[in-house]
């Protein structure tokens, strides 16, 4: 029992321009490969081999560094690559497009709240969407820490993450963060983080 690299539903070139297909492809072989790789190693021989990472994700104050690094990484890369699509863009429909509402106003102002998270997030790391007890709340997280982790300041489930670390960007955007920020809205796969909801 190990975790594994997920296949991707689309191919590495298939978010330009957006996001380029040499980005995607180390990002995805590389990086979230050596995320699994790394967690594996971790967690073998240890209490937290079989569980499921959203077990190992809620009791993660308790478990080492590399478990915390590595078991986030795999989660939120995971999830990343499911929220976008060749066909996405747009606005979310639906019942989601009435919690957005509910919670930011409009689209427009979630929009802005969103980009604002991540674009101001320091360093390393996530911007989040997070379905909490109390609505839809706009969250960020350092390193490849996530809301399903005891740990975050705001906990619930993510149902839409924004990688922002400079691998995800910088071979194609350089410093713009903000431009790679604007062109992930081109691409959200808005009927995925609605059966997230
Ligand atoms: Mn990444």
């Amino acid at each position: 029992m190990s975790f594994k690299l997920p296949e991707l539903d689309y191919a590495y070139n298939a978010l330009e321009p957006h996001i380029d297909a040499r980005t995607m492809e180390i990002h995805h072989t590389k990086h979230h490969q050596a995320y699994v790789n790394k967690l594996n190693d971790a967690i073998s021989g240890t209490s937290l081999e079989g569980k499921s990472l959203e077990d190992i994700m809620s009791n993660i104050s308790s478990a080492s560094a590399g478990v915390r690094n590595n078991g986030g990484g795999h989660f939120n890369h995971s999830l990343f690559w499911k929220v976008l699509s060749p066909n996405g863009g747009g606005e979310p429909e639906g019942e989601l497009k009435d919690a957005i509402n509910s919670a930011f106003g409009s689209f427009e102002n979630f929009k802005d709240q969103f980009s604002n998270a991540a674009a101001t997030r320091f360093g390393s790391g996530w911007a989040w969407l997070v379905k909490t007890n109390s609505g839809l709340v706009i969250t960020s997280t350092p390193n490849q820490d996530n809301p399903l982790m005891d740990v975050a300041e705001v906990q619930g489930t993510p149902i839409l993450g924004l990688d922002v670390w400079e691998h995800a960007y910088y071979l194609h955007y350089q410093n713009r963060r903000p431009d790679y920020i604007n062109a992930f809205f081109n691409v959200i796969n808005w009927k995925e983080v609605a059966s997230r909801l």
